[in-house]
């Protein structure tokens, strides 16, 4: 019998031994506003009529290699410019895996402003690259000469920029991003998760700058449970990812509900439009609340931080049956921080009322 420490040990890198897993607590009959998903469910109708389309599904077939029906709709509802390829991931995580299967390894370098979506430290890691991360200002603007200066030293291979960031809420300068795509040796990722809720988007510049990436999904507006990203670029790139990414990474049930959902986009940008004009109104009452600091966001979450302490409040808020994120000592930045994400009317004052009382 071998000795199971030691075969870990052995044969597992220990930046992979020194991770975490991605945690995801426990929600059962909680009001969940922590992880950026639609509160809406599907109509009935449309819901009948997709159960209908998968009915009609070969499950004994391998899926479409390509997704190309797939494809056409996302082009579509989209917007996707012609001259971008698409590449399909398992949700825009997969993406940012397969960018890094592609991009790094030993002596390679990501670089990243932080805080910012996890996953770009925890991918490199996992890949065994090494990871810069640049500490945004206070306003959680980027700090500019610093990122040039950490791309200059570190000639990364890619640099993450989420736009708008998460979980800041904002978007970095435009002026700023430009100059990073144009300094930048290697890739320049601009992560537009929450595109739905933002409306400014670097698609139309894909054309202009061989380097730029630009990654997209459906988690955030309205099919968080399908699993669906998109990677947008020039061939040049798609090429070359196409090479790693699985066959049929995206499965036959995915691909039918995809294209079949995405024909009613037009209900998915409504939804968006009320959480955008929800998140106005849950900014307004928060900003009128002693003790809370909210910050401005161009997303589907606002960031608050509590004078009350993050870890007392968010206990506070569970009690009542309420899950939001607590960023409390994930990064010096965000001490005392929470992460709502904004939801349906009765969601947003399930949680208004208990964060009023509270500091009241
Ligand atoms: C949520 C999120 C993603 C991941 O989306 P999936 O498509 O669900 O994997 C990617 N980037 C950012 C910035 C996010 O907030």
């Amino acid at each position: 019998m071998k000795d199971t420490e030691s075969l870990i040990e052995t044969w597992v890198s220990p930046n992979v031994r020194e991770l975490d897993s991605y945690y995801v607590p426990d929600s059962t009959g909680m009001i969940k506003l922590d992880a950026m998903e639609s509160p809406f469910a599907l109509d009935d109708a449309i819901r009948k009529s997709w159960l209908e389309a998968l009915s009609r599904v070969d499950v004994n077939r391998y899926p479409d290699a390509d997704s190309r029906e797939l494809k056409i709709q996302i082009r579509q509802c989209l917007e996707i410019p012609e001259e971008c390829a698409l590449v399909l991931g398992n949700g825009s995580d997969e993406l940012i895996q397969l960018i890094a299967i592609l991009l790094g390894g030993e002596n390679r370098v990501f670089v990243s402003p932080t805080p910012s979506f996890s996953m770009y430290q925890q991918i490199s890691l996992a890949t065994n690259t090494g990871f810069v991360g640049v500490p945004l200002n206070p306003d959680f603007s980027l700090n500019f000469q610093e990122t040039l200066g950490a791309i200059e030293k570190n000639q990364p291979a890619c640099v993450f920029l989420a736009y708008p960031n998460n979980p800041t809420g904002n978007c970095f300068a435009d002026s700023q991003i430009r100059e990073i795509i144009n300094q930048a040796p290697g890739m320049v990722v601009v992560d537009e998760a929450y595109n739905a809720f933002c409306g400014k988007s670097w698609l139309g510049e894909v054309k202009n700058f061989p380097n730029l990436v630009v990654l997209r999904t459906l988690s955030k507006s309205g099919l968080a449970g399908l699993r669906l990203g998109m990677l947008a670029a020039g061939e040049h790139w798609t090429e070359q990812l196409e090479k790693l990414r699985l066959p049929y990474n995206i499965n036959i049930l995915t691909q039918v509900s995809g294209k079949h959902l995405l024909g009613h986009y037009d209900i998915m940008k409504r939804q968006s439009r009320q959480i955008i004009e929800s998140r106005g109104m849950l900014y307004e009452t928060l900003n009128n609340v002693p003790g809370i600091t909210v910050y401005p966001s161009e997303t589907n979450f606002l960031l608050m931080r509590t004078a009350l302490g993050a870890d007392f409040v968010h206990g506070e808020l569970k009690k009542q049956n309420v899950l939001v994120k607590n960023l409390n000592g994930s990064n010096d930045a965000l001490k005392d921080c929470l992460r709502i994400t904004v939801s349906c009317d009765t969601e947003n004052k399930a949680f208004l009322d208990v964060i009023t009382a509270v500091h009241s």
